[in-house]
């Protein structure tokens, strides 16, 4: 394991506070089964242990305690996550709801959005999926074209989302609508959170198709809305002020993960170490260089993700340098997944299942498929590229398509 930080006595007393209550109350069935997994729902026991961690005051620990959150610090968020590994359970969170919606809701929403959707998502009442990327509206996401029709006291919404990541679990989908069509492109967008059911249970004009992935799952749909109503109190930052909104939640989701990444990656190291161990492979020397590439990588993933952090938490909302933190990750990650797969040769290849003639991936496998996807979401490398460029180091704007060149 890496060094333990000396983070001060303030932090170092929160982590024994943290140790203590997790050698009392994680459960022995969840050791060792990852956050993801529980997540997805796919491990029994799940539901009690985010209803335990919620009680606790374990559930969404960054956003202030006003709002039903812990209040705590980006240094206290790492420890946080850095006893959840050692203890080696999951850490369980309330998915795009708490990570991208609330943390939204609490710059831009009025008080009385605050009270009325914050707590549903701390109780785990309403799950979110993200209604953003649209066929011609992805890098340039102001091009979206679905459409928002003001109705009294409702919006009535139309278009086609894709890629919606969740949504099949998903009862709530924060989704982006034009609601001035003759307004310039990044006008005249509105931030709404949908409801993807009537009250009855019935859908709320919502259709989803699955798409399926190489591996066999299926994590993301295309969404279709035809006259789905909101509430005009749902829309949040005030109408056609979206995309300011917009850029809170992108900012969360390039760098709201900065503590995590380096627990998950220093784990998935400490388990690729070993299982190259069994296998011999260690003594290969492109795999020990590897290896040594690998762990400088994750280190300065730590450092990086304690600093970006401390930032975010002093100004509330995290600036253009998240990009940096996403862009380092995501590459990462997949450059890693990939030498695992060179340095496991044949055995990383996919196989038939005999009983049902299904390709099946190993959990190594699944992961480098994964990360094939991690350079695109939250915004492409090659767009975190140009805002570390123009925002970051001051550098010219990138020329308009468009217009011909000088
Ligand atoms: C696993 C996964 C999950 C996702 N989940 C969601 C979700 O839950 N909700 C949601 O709304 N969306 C989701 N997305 C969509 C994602 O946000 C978009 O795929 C992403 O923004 C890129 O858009 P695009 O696919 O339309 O590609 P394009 O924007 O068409 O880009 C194509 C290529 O051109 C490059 N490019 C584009 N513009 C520029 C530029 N200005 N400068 C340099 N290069 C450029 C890109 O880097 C890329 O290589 C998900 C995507 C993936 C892969």
């Amino acid at each position: 394991m890496p060094l333990e930080l000396d983070l001060g006595p303030a932090a170092q007393a929160f982590r024994e506070e943290v140790r203590t209550w997790l050698a009392s109350n994680a459960p022995k069935e969840l050791i060792g089964v990852s956050a993801d997994a529980l997540q997805r729902g796919q491990v029994k026991g799940a539901r009690e242990w985010a209803d335990t961690l919620s009680a606790a005051g374990y559930m969404c620990v960054s956003w202030p305690k006003e709002y039903g959150g812990r209040g705590l610090t980006g240094i206290e968020v790492a420890v946080l996550n850095e006893e959840f590994a050692r203890a080696n359970v999951p850490r369980v969170t309330r998915g795009m709801g708490e990570w991208l919606v609330g943390p939204s809701i609490i710059v831009w929403g009025t008080d009385e959005q605050k009270k009325r959707f914050l707590p549903r998502i701390i109780d785990g009442t309403d799950r979110y999926c993200q209604g953003f990327s649209e066929p011609d509206a992805g890098s340039d996401l102001a091009a979206l074209k679905t459409r928002g029709v003001i109705d009294g006291e409702e919006v009535v919404i139309s278009g086609q989302k894709v890629w919606t990541s969740g949504a099949t679990e998903a009862n709530m989908m924060f989704c982006l609508c034009r609601t001035d069509q003759d307004a310039p492109k990044h006008a005249g967008i509105s931030y709404v959170l949908l409801p993807m059911f009537k009250d009855g249970g019935e859908s709320n004009g919502v259709e989803l198709r699955p798409i399926m992935q190489p591996h066999g799952s299926s994590h993301f749909t295309e969404t279709f809305m035809t006259e789905s109503r909101a509430p005009v109190a749902n829309i949040i930052g005030g109408m056609n002020n979206g995309w300011r909104v917009t850029m809170t939640t992108l900012g969360n989701e390039r760098g709201g993960h900065a503590t995590t990444q380096h627990v998950e990656y220093t784990k998935q190291f400490w388990e690729a170490v070993d299982m190259l161990k069994k296998s011999g492979k260690t003594s290969d020397p492109i795999t020990r260089q590897q290896l040594a590439w690998a762990f400088s990588h994750v280190e300065i993933m730590r450092f990086q993700g304690l600093k970006l952090l401390s930032e975010v938490l002093a100004r509330k909302e995290p600036g253009p340098a998240a990009s940096i933190n996403k862009m380092f990750w995501s590459e990462y990650a997949q450059k890693f997944t990939e030498r695992m797969m060179n340095a496991r040769g044949a055995e990383a290849m996919l196989i038939i299942d005999d009983k049902d003639g299904k390709y099946v991936a190993d959990r190594w496998t699944s992961m480098f498929f994964q990360h094939r996807s991690s350079t695109i979401w939250g915004g492409t490398a090659q767009v975190q590229r140009n805002i570390v460029g123009e925002r970051v180091l001051g550098l010219p704007k990138e020329p308009d398509p468009s217009k011909p060149r000088p």
